[in-house]
């Protein structure tokens, strides 16, 4: 078939015809399939040659072949019957003469088919609901299934125009011509997008008809001029020129300029062989009838009737204005009389139809517009919910941050402070503490000297002061060696506190020089205490050191009878050195 059809790209309209009809005897042993394609081509060929009677029958033959339809031939049976559907209305414009196959299409296409196809069928049908006033939604409700499927599928251009007249021609026979106005300029953008002429000009002539009924009349006037640009540009599209003349008549009609309406009327009637839209020829000579009748030529009114009935015998005029005008024309005026009040009637009925339908399509496309709106409002609290809890994470997320900064910078606070407490501790004990011995150092032992005296003044207690110095330890150095008297210090040291207890305070006044405040103990004991020192030493050292002996020399006394601690241990002093004096390694106390 593929070369059938390559073959025919390359004919006119009337070798195409005469070939296939030269080669049908080919396929009657072909797969019904195929069978079924060739019949489809006829008919299209045949509607090409303005045979619509014999391209309904081909199409006709086709559906027949293909009425049990599979996976396989589902395509091509919509098709067959979209063309058969296009064919019947260009022969009598009734949708019930041509949307019986549309609905078979839309539901043959329900199985599995090419989508373009599936999309044509949608919004073929889409247009059999113009008429029936209440099937507005069903026939949107098609036409958004096909925008959907557009969209998905990412189809091009003119398939989104295509959608877009249909819609726009929905809302027109609803009339809603606000609404018919967008869609129909959308689609015309798709399509001159696109440069297909053909359906911008076809928007153009249903944007004249919604702009009249908006009564935007300049606007559809300019419409018309572009209709006849197009028509001169493009004259290979022959019945632009047809309805570019028939739109002028009606805008000329709108703006009551009765002449100039005619004499469009007139020349698209000279033009109708290249229109095949029998429909617009009828509408041509009707819109014609009244004019003449406004224009009182009742002679033309009769002759426009008689070419009509003429060219059209089984054409049956339902408009009882121009069967009022025709009446008229021919003198009968009970007749005129009659159709002019049916015309009447007719007009009554339908502006109450007319207000009945838009208050109730108001409402549908209220509640849709309410319902948008709240889907929109929906949407919109949604999107501030997020955002909300976005911040609130953001802030949760910050107060975390900051609680472990806080915690963080805490611990090492903590830890900043337990370890200059500590070092303050160290360093203090460092500052009270003399470094070779450990004990208490000049400073300290005389600060808690001062202490212990002023204690003891408050409360009349017995504060003994003992005074201590190694006795010749300059020879210990010099015969032993620095480091030796450094062990001969730390010795005298330990000797003495193993014979302290807590209430005493004992500490390194300088060089080998020591002191020992012994609270509440009396001059005897404390003179006991000195002697056990003493004698501890002598004794001990004699294990420790054995080349040389080592001993100490006391001074002792009672802080009772002195002004301040520096006097008591200036008699102390006194003491020792009396003890030195005495040969040393001897005690010597406060009164003997
Ligand atoms: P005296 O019996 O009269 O006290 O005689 P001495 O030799 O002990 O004389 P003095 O007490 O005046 O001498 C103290 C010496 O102690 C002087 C110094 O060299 C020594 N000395 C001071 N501090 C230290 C120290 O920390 N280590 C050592 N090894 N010797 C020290
Ligand atoms: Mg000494």
């Amino acid at each position: 078939m593929s070369t059938v059809e390559q073959r025919l790209t390359t004919l006119s309209s009337t070798e195409k015809l005469r070939y296939l009809q030269s080669i049908k005897a080919d396929f009657s042993t072909a797969s019904i399939l195929e069978q079924a394609k060739y019949q489809h081509e006829l008919g299209m060929v045949f509607e090409e040659n303005k045979q619509l009677n014999s391209a309904l029958n081909a199409f006709s033959k086709s559906i027949d072949m293909l009425s049990a339809a599979t996976d396989a031939t589902r395509t091509m049976l919509v098709k067959s019957l979209l063309e058969r559907s296009y064919v019947n209305y260009l022969i009598n414009f009734e949708v019930e003469s041509y949307c019986p196959d549309r609905k078979l299409a839309v539901a043959v296409s329900k199985g599995i088919i090419d989508v373009d196809v599936k999309i044509r069928a949608l919004v073929q049908y889409a247009f059999c609901f113009k008429e029936k006033k209440m099937q507005l939604s069903e026939g949107l409700a098609l036409l958004d299934d096909a925008l959907a499927l557009a969209q998905e599928n990412q189809l091009p251009a003119n398939t989104l125009g295509m959608i877009y007249n249909a819609s726009g021609n929905l809302y027109r026979n609803h009339q809603l011509y606000d609404q018919a106005n967008e869609y129909l300029s959308t689609a015309y953008e798709q399509w001159a997008s696109v440069n297909d002429y053909q359906d911008m000009f076809n928007m153009l002539h249903g944007l004249v008809a919604t702009s009249i009924e908006r009564l935007e009349l300049s606007q559809a006037q300019q419409h018309v001029d572009e209709m006849f640009q197009l028509a001169k540009q493009q004259p290979a599209f022959e019945d632009f020129i047809f309805f570019a003349n028939y739109n002028a008549g009606l805008v000329a009609n709108a703006n009551k300029h009765w002449t100039k309406a005619i004499n469009y009327f007139e020349k698209s009637l000279q033009l109708r062989k290249y229109t095949q839209e029998i429909f617009f020829i009828k509408q041509s000579y009707q819109q014609l009838i009244l004019l003449y009748l406004r224009n009182n030529q009742t002679e033309k009114v009769r002759l426009m009737y008689t070419e009509l009935k003429q060219f059209f015998p089984d054409y049956v005029i339902k408009d009882a204005g121009v069967l009022a005008t025709v009446a008229y024309a021919n003198g009968d005026y009970a007749q005129s009389r009659d159709q002019f009040l049916l015309q009447l009637d007719h007009e009554i009925t339908e502006r109450r139809l007319f207000l009945k339908h838009t208050m109730h399509v108001n409402t549908l496309l209220n509640r849709q517009n309410t319902n948008a709106l709240d889907k929109k409002l929906l949407n919109q609290k949604i999107k501030i919910q997020q955002l909300q809890l976005i911040n609130q994470q953001v802030v949760q997320e910050r107060t975390w941050q900051l609680l472990a900064f806080s915690v963080v910078a805490l611990i090492l606070m903590m830890m900043l402070i337990r370890y200059l407490l500590r070092n303050r501790r160290k360093f203090k004990k460092l500052a009270c503490t003399d470094v070779l011995t450990g004990i208490a150092n000049r400073r300290y032992i005389l600060e808690k000297g001062d202490l212990l005296f002023k204690q003891a003044k408050v409360k009349s207690e017995c504060l003994a002061v003992l005074l201590f110095d190694i006795d010749n330890f300059k020879l210990v150095n010099d015969g032993q060696g620095h480091h030796v008297g450094d062990q001969v210090i730390n010795f005298i040291v330990n000797q003495t506190q193993s014979c302290l207890t807590k209430e005493c305070e004992f500490g390194r006044l300088g060089g080998d020089e020591f002191i020992i405040m012994a609270k509440g103990l009396s001059i005897n004991s404390a003179k006991a205490l000195a002697e056990e020192i003493r004698v501890k030493v002598e004794e001990n050292a004699k294990a420790f050191f054995i080349d040389f002996s080592v001993s100490i020399s006391i001074g002792v006394v009672s802080a009772e009878g002195f002004e301040n601690l520096a006097s008591a241990i200036a008699e102390a002093d006194t003491m020792l050195y009396e003890a030195k004096g005495l040969g040393r390694n001897v005690v010597v106390c406060q009164n003997g």
